[in-house]
């Protein structure tokens, strides 16, 4: 009785947030009629996290430089009956960043969610031993990439008055990792970019969140544990997966398709950790 039932709501809030986004879905279908937009989705965390969602009923646009592996994350989606395009693009490059945008919405109508999760690990090293053009990519790439794609999306989903963004980040993102401060400082810079377009879109419906993995099994790994000797890490030094293990890929795309759906509908600006206790 004591709420005040005359204080307005957004009404982009009420109506998408609550009766468009909470609509009953059939379980194994929780992203049929949604557009997803996916970067670095050629590889690992951004191609399973397609894979997911394309078969949960999402219209996947598969965004990656890497075209040979991202036609072929396309023909693994439509092998199985999923429905998507493929667009070639470098994130960090405004132009591209614009034209993966307006195609989706050339071909499809809309944009629910994006994904930003194109990333690129630096070369281990000390700060003082960062070439200046080595940092600058990193920056570019896994922070920047994320600002453009969240600038143009932002503008679209605020027209359409509703919309999703989830952006990679990691657990670097709210801790230092020995020989990784550019890599560490773009993460932080990723967590900042999702805590301040939650801020500022909350009343316009749309939502944007970041996930945390720790190690995860993909290509961006693989030459880790070798470049982590040569610098001398001691093993104390060396990020401790309580679990015992990298995650799969699979892993963090289930979290990132429940980021996506929505069951999530009361989170924003949400910093998600799926990280098998390494922050711990
Ligand atoms: P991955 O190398 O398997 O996939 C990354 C994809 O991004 C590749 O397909 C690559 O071609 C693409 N890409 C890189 N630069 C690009 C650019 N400029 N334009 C377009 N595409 C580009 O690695 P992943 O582990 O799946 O990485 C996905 C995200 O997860 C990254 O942002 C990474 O930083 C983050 N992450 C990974 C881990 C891990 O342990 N694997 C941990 C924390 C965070």
């Amino acid at each position: 009785k004591e709420l005040d039932q005359t204080r307005p709501v957004e009404p982009a809030l009420n109506e998408t947030n609550r009766s468009a986004e909470r609509k009953k879905t059939d379980p194994e279908r929780i992203h049929e009629g949604q557009v997803i937009v996916i970067t670095g989705a050629a590889s690992g965390i951004g191609r399973a996290s397609a894979q997911l969602m394309a078969e949960k009923g999402a219209k996947v646009v598969l965004v990656d430089f890497q075209q040979e592996a991202g036609k072929e994350t396309l023909k693994m989606i439509q092998d199985n009956g999923g429905e998507g395009i493929f667009i070639q693009a470098d994130v960090s490059m405004s132009e591209d960043v614009q034209n993966y945008l307006n195609q989706t919405i050339k071909t499809y109508g809309k944009i629910d969610v994006l994904f930003n999760n194109a990333g690129v690990l630096q070369i281990f090293s000390r700060i003082e031993d960062i070439e200046e053009d080595h940092f600058e990519k990193i920056i570019d790439v896994n922070l920047k990439g994320v600002f453009l794609g969240m600038k143009y999306a932002l503008k679209i989903m605020s027209e359409q008055g509703y919309g999703n963004i989830i952006n990679t980040a990691s657990t670097t993102g709210i801790r230092a990792e020995h020989s990784l401060a550019a890599y560490t400082a773009s993460k932080h810079g990723v967590i900042g970019l999702t805590k301040a377009g939650a801020l500022e879109y909350v009343k316009r419906g749309i939502r944007v969140n970041a996930i945390c993995p720790g190690g995860v099994a993909t290509a961006i790994t693989a030459g880790v544990p070798q470049q982590i000797q040569e610098t001398g890490y001691t093993p104390e030094e060396f990020p401790n997966m309580r679990i015992g293990r990298f995650a799969d890929s699979e892993e963090l795309a289930a979290v990132v398709s429940f980021l996506a759906s929505g069951s999530s509908s009361y989170m924003t600006g949400s910093v998600v950790l799926a990280d098998g206790g390494l922050t711990l």
